[in-house]
């Protein structure tokens, strides 16, 4: 849809509590229903009130949607989108909003579309996306890992091969609906004669009915397992990222369709590297006299050891970029860069010898030290120190 913006859809803020967005929504339908909005927009704009409604009045969807602005699938390029089931779950909307206030006549659009779309009376049923959290290191981002996730899920029940029935005999065609999967009544409304088409209330719009349940399933044809599912965490992915695994989700009832596996990916904080989008910032340690006086020194990286040339007279905090030691870009090639801040470490457990080096310096520098009064004839003593 166009307009992403499901809050703007229902017109509401973006704080609207369950109770506004369910008034707003019942509102929109009235305004924009295909029957009474003439307009050239008509069937985009119920769908996207619908879509709107859809995601704002589902707690997870709402969730995933003001998280991320979108109810799809992965972040990165992803396929497809995961938020709108079709017109099934259209009907379904109006089915829960529209009861108990007299207002029919929705049936017309929805049958058309469903016979369009599914395949009149053969609904099949899809099963949930399921959802899994993960924790990888840095390390682990930073080249990628396969991991391997234990997934308590819906497969199809063995016992009745996912049929739902007991002998074999059902799904039976469905008598109420004669296997279309919805039912045709044409009566008189307020907006005059209209013929409506609604869900069959026997089938739920499948078309069929197991009349002798199979007893390991009770007649859904499905049953929860353990099934190992190794997932490929792509090198350079980002904490809150998230995978979708098609098809690796519940099966739906009866020989359903598989929902989609969403693996969430957190990546642990590093006692060395930040990180900031795939550049990488750390810390070095180097001694005054390597500050002073320039030096080469090993900073371990993600990807190895690196030698870095500290130049004569760097100071405290000086940062030094290496070109291409950050994490890798995700999806592409290339990688950041490394940022390593100098910090120069002073000595807290200097030798009496060292002490009176570091004295001697500073006399012929002219700097006044606490420990100028405890050595007289310095000078003296730091020649023998080097004879
Ligand atoms: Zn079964
Ligand atoms: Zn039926």
């Amino acid at each position: 849809m166009a307009n992403k913006d499901y809050y703007e859809a229902l017109g509401l803020k973006k704080d609207a509590s369950e109770a506004e967005i369910k008034s707003a929504f019942r509102q929109a339908a009235r305004k924009f229903h295909p029957d009474v909005y003439k307009g050239a927009d008509r069937d985009d704009k119920f769908k996207q009130i619908n879509e709107a409604y859809q995601i704002l009045s589902d707690p997870n969807k709402k969730r995933q949607y003001d998280q991320f602005g979108s109810a799809d699938g992965m972040d990165f390029g992803g396929a497809g989108g995961a938020g709108f089931n079709g017109f099934g779950d259209i009907f379904n909307n109006f089915g829960d909003m529209f009861e108990g206030f007299g207002f029919e006549g929705f049936g017309d659009i929805f049958g058309n579309a469903r016979g369009a779309s599914a395949g009149r009376g053969n609904v099949r049923s899809k099963g949930e996306d399921l959802r899994v959290d993960i924790t990888i290191t840095l390390e682990e981002a930073a080249k990628g890992v396969d991991k391997l996730l234990s997934v308590r899920r819906f497969e199809k029940c063995t016992k009745c091969g996912g049929s739902g029935s007991k002998d074999g005999k059902d799904p039976q065609i469905c008598n109420t609906c004669g296997g279309r999967g919805e039912v045709r009544q044409t009566r008189q409304s307020f907006l005059g004669m209209m013929s409506t088409v609604s869900v069959c209330p026997t089938c739920h719009g499948e078309g069929k009915v197991v009349s002798s349940p199979c007893t390991d399933c009770s007649g859904s044809g499905r049953a929860v397992k353990s099934k190992d599912i190794s997932v490929k965490v792509p090198a350079g992915i980002r904490s809150g990222s998230k995978l979708r695994l098609s098809g690796e989700g519940n099966i739906g009832q009866r020989n359903g369709t598989n929902g989609d596996l969403f693996v969430y990916i957190n990546v642990k904080d590093h006692p060395v590297f930040e990180r900031e989008e795939d550049d990488l910032y750390m810390k070095q340690k180097i001694s005054y006299s390597q500050a002073a006086l320039g030096a080469n020194v090993i900073v371990k990286t993600l990807f190895g050891d690196v030698e870095l040339k500290i130049p004569e007279g760097t100071q405290p905090g000086t940062s030094f970029r290496l070109k291409g030691k950050g994490m890798p870009h995700l999806g592409r090639t290339g990688q950041g860069d490394l940022y390593v801040a100098i910090i120069v470490n002073v000595p807290t457990d200097l030798s009496t010898e060292e002490k009176m080096i570091l004295e001697y310096l500073s006399n012929i520098r002219g700097e006044k030290t606490e420990i100028s009064k405890k050595y007289n004839n310095i000078k003296e003593k730091i020649k023998k120190l080097f004879i």
